[in-house]
């Protein structure tokens, strides 16, 4: 076939990606899964940001900024795992500054919320039998014990919650007098507005898969506090959100966040799971860890305003880097970027009525699970799986073998 008929074949697209790259072993997968995966079989529109370290700390990391502007431009960004800068990076990359984490930094322009959800393939068995669909984690980002405030306090020490009001008067209420023993305390909060933005992320996701929703907090205890987040969502909820929920078939379900956590190990799967900040945290690690590994977790922000930035969850995997620099062999998973590509690019296809880049993205889903149902791995998943006669291959083989399975399909 000429170069022009092929080129001519490749699927076409109206409007650009924000395509964020990233750091290390991650950085490496990015380039294997565009020259192998899209690139072959969609002229790819991208506006390109180059998120690396070197480049963040050239640009004094208003590449960020300008990644998380464009995403909010175009609706829809795919980022690469990257380095959060901490004391060694400074001396490795010679940082002129120790920089936020680029994902906070997107987080907080895009105000969103992340959900996570796990890729389930035959072989990889979740912990919990009965769970047959992968359950989603959203976790609520900003408040509560994040930031906090808090203090240790001797025998014979008071503390007591000081509230300014507008007016200047004040509004004392006791925490606790400590005359019988020393003991601490804590000061949190949240914000309507965030918990009103994480609400509608919410409903809005879930609307977007078809999928319950439900949330839990621990509202009769915290008769205020908690019980501000299950108010704002049931509002939110009758006012903007139970037509359509009713119209897809979907229900959003409150209750309990200890019976929540009871009805989810019971359940067979399939739901979106809201959590308060610090459920989350702790949640989406049983959760990864429950359907088998780290590296078959994809991560998506969502903005309330329905903007969308699709990720692997896990790092850049520094381990696998190291030995890469020093020549030697590496089997790194890339299922969980391969999903940001093409979660990112369904919805690019969906925005744009682009049926053809729709359907790309679910047959390179497809051939990615079938690869390794047939078999064909990363040491990670070949450790864990049931499946006899696998094949553990490194991080190029596992990559080209899904190519073949692709081409069977395009
Ligand atoms: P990591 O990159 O998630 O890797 C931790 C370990 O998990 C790896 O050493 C590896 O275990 C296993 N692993 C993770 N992803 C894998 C994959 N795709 N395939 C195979 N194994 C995988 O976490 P980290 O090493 O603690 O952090 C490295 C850097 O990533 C840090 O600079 C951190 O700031 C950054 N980070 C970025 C993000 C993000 O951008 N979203 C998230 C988290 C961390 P074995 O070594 O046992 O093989
Ligand atoms: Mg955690």
């Amino acid at each position: 076939m000429k170069e022009e008929d092929k080129l001519m074949e490749k699927i076409q697209m109206t409007t650009p990606l924000v395509e964020m790259d990233g750091d290390e072993m991650t950085r490496i997968l990015w380039q294997m899964i565009k020259d192998e995966l899209i690139l072959p079989f969609v002229d790819l529109k991208s506006e390109y940001y180059d998120l690396g370290l070197k480049h963040r700390n050239d640009t004094d990391d208003q590449v960020t900024i300008d990644s998380a502007n464009a995403t909010l431009k175009y609706g829809v960004a795919v980022k690469c795992a990257t380095i959060t800068p901490n004391a060694a990076r400074m001396d490795e990359y010679n940082l002129k500054k120790m920089y936020k984490s680029p994902n906070g930094t997107i987080r907080g322009i895009l105000n969103g919320t992340v959900f996570r959800t796990p890729i389930v393939v035959k072989g990889i068995k979740p912990v919990v039998s009965n769970w047959k669909e992968p359950i989603t984690i959203a976790r609520h980002a900003y408040g509560d014990v994040y930031q906090n405030v808090e203090s240790k306090l001797k025998e014979g020490e008071k503390a007591e919650l000081l509230i300014t009001k507008a007016d200047g008067s004040e509004e004392k209420l006791l925490i606790h007098d400590f005359s019988k023993g020393s003991g601490i305390i804590q000061g949190i909060h949240n914000v309507d507005d965030s918990i009103e933005n994480f609400a509608r992320s919410c409903f809005n996701y879930a609307l977007d898969q078809k999928k319950d929703l439900w949330f839990g907090a621990k509202d009769t205890i915290s008769k205020q506090y908690d019980h501000d987040f299950k108010d704002i969502f049931a509002k939110i909820y009758e006012e903007e959100y139970k037509s359509k929920f009713e119209a897809a078939g979907i229900e959003y379900f409150y209750s309990l966040i200890d019976d929540i956590v009871a009805r989810i190990m019971k359940s067979k799967g399939g739901m979106i799971w809201a959590c308060k900040n610090y459920d989350g945290d702790v949640m989406s690690d049983m959760i990864s860890s429950a359907f088998g590994s780290l590296a078959m977790m994809t991560s998506v922000l969502v903005s309330p305003s329905g903007v969308f930035e699709y990720e692997a969850a896990h790092g850049t995997v520094q381990r696998h880097y190291y030995k890469h620099l020093k020549g030697e062999e590496t089997s790194t998973n890339s299922v969980a970027t391969i999903f940001a590509w093409t979660g990112a690019l369904r919805k690019r296809g969906e925005l744009d009525n682009n049926e053809r880049l729709v359907k790309f993205a679910g047959k390179l889903e497809f051939a990615t699970i079938k690869t390794i149902e047939s078999g064909k791995m990363t040491k990670d998943l070949s450790l864990i799986t049931e499946l006899e006669d696998i094949v553990t291959l490194n991080s190029r083989d596992f990559i080209v073998a899904i190519r073949k399975e692709l081409e069977n399909l395009i």
